[in-house]
């Protein structure tokens, strides 16, 4: 058993925890005891939130619904490049952006990304999109 400390991603909180893995897998996790954030606790997703590392069901490539080759809401997922994936993103948020304006888009962040891809994510949305409409499930 292998014990690594690492800080939770899930939330802005910032607490520390001991993940016990196992040929490479998470097995448990513990909250790392006299931390100044934590003090040895977790909450929910911390303590029991890692099974999805080592899930099989995980999508580790893009997909996208298509119908006769092209993307349709009625088609079947199909496995595509990342560029054909994020091309397709950007062409559809350019899409709304144009026919309902920016704030129309709201980047909901997960707390399954690290705060550094949130960060970047927030930023995207500002810099890039122009609206501060942005959200994260760690608002409470
Ligand atoms: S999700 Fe829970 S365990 Fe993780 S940092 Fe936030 S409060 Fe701490």
């Amino acid at each position: 058993m292998k014990n690594t400390k690492v800080i939770c991603p899930y939330c802005g909180t910032g607490c520390a925890v001991t993940l016990s893995s196992e040929n490479n897998k998470i097995m448990s996790a513990h909250g790392v005891k006299g931390h100044p954030v934590n003090e040895g606790e977790l909450c929910l997703k911390g303590k029991y939130g890692w099974d999805y590392v080592s899930s099989k069901e995980r999508l580790t490539k893009p997909l996208i619904r298509k119908k006769d080759g092209v993307f349709s809401k009625e088609g079947s997922f199909e496995e595509v490049s990342w560029d054909e994936a994020i091309s397709l993103v950007v062409s559809k948020m350019n899409e709304v952006k144009e026919n309902y304006g920016s704030d129309s888009l709201v980047g909901n962040f997960s707390a399954r990304c690290t705060l550094e891809e949130n960060y970047l994510a927030q930023k995207l949305m500002r810099a890039v999109i122009g609206t501060n409409n942005v959200d994260h499930c760690a608002r409470v």
